[in-house]
């Protein structure tokens, strides 16, 4: 039976670490702060806002609020994201998607100032991680990594298996992984065979939104599997894209659905917020 990886308490030791870095920020008079903005009023964006501003809070985070009517112009949008991008007191700049239409997400991400992407979406972000150069990394796919590290999983020479090619997820873990040379081949719903490519796995990232989609059966013994997928079951609850038991019978560590990647984000976003912050007082005294 493989050991279950708890993303909860590796997000709790991520915070811990967030907030020893803004009090050492504080020593310096620099408080960071994330801009959150959110347009029109989505419920389940509400939530994520929400639960993204007490996350700050807990940690010493300044946390800003904008809140737009969903009758919002893409001009008066992209004007408040350019804005934001040159307030010294915003370090972080979140717009939470999806954008209520006609905004295009697109649009309003490259108004965004790259060095302020915590969200690490902007074209500049993601050509610093195909490049190999530093930047802001997206927050899913950095606690995929900070997930798999906890388990010891030596990820240089390793069979890395990512199954979806989405930008926010399967692409980013994949570079990420490569950044790490895993060896890593990069699924998705044209691969001709699925379960051939996951058996050959030492590192499996599953991140479909397809209940299921990943057979406990196709695991290799020994496999390190992270669960990406939040999906509603056909009996309301919550499962991931990994039949999660006879997985874990077969890996040697796996992640739950919930308590495993969900977790991460929020704490790898306050991770990134803090970065953000750390460069730019790095840059004001050069
Ligand atoms: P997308 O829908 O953007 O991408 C899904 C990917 O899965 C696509 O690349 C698609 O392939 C691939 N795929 C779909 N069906 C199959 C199949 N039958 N076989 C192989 N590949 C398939 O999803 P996201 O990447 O945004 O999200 C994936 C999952 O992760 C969702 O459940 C989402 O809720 C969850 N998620 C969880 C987060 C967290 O914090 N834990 C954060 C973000 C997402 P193709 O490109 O060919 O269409």
């Amino acid at each position: 039976m493989g050991q279950t990886i708890d993303g909860k308490a590796v997000a709790a030791v991520v915070r811990a670490e967030v907030r020893e870095r803004v009090v050492r920020l504080a020593a310096r008079g620099v408080v960071p702060g994330l801009a959150a903005v959110l347009v029109g009023d989505d419920p389940a964006s509400l939530v994520y806002v929400g639960n993204k501003e007490k996350a700050c809070e807990q940690v010493g985070i300044r946390s800003l609020r904008h809140r737009l009517p969903a009758s919002t112009s893409e001009t008066e949008l992209v004007a408040l994201v350019r804005r934001l991008g040159h307030d010294a007191d915003v370090h972080g700049i979140l717009v939470q998607l999806p954008l209520p239409a006609p905004l295009r997400a697109q649009v309003v991400i490259e108004a965004l100032a790259p060095e302020k992407d915590v969200d690490g979406l902007h074209p500049v972000n993601q050509g610093r991680l195909l490049a190999g150069l530093p930047g802001l990394r997206p927050c899913t796919p950095l606690g995929v990594l900070r997930l798999l590290d906890t388990t010891g999983v030596a990820l240089a020479g390793a069979r890395a298996v990512v199954v979806g090619r989405s930008v926010l997820v399967g692409k980013p873990v994949a570079f990420l992984l490569l950044e790490r040379h895993a060896t890593v081949t990069l699924c998705h719903s044209r691969t001709a065979d699925l379960a051939g490519e996951v058996g050959r796995a030492d590192v499996v990232i599953a991140a479909t939104g397809q209940p299921a989609l990943v057979r406990g059966e196709w695991i290799r013994p020994g496999a390190v599997v992270i669960d990406v997928g939040i999906n509603r079951g056909a009996d309301g609850r919550l499962c991931g894209d990994v039949e999660f038991e006879p997985a874990c019978a077969r890996a040697a560590s796996i992640t739950p659905v919930p308590g495993g990647v969900g977790p991460m984000t929020v704490a790898m976003l306050l991770a990134n917020t803090v970065t953000a912050a750390e460069q730019a007082a790095a840059a004001r005294a050069a």
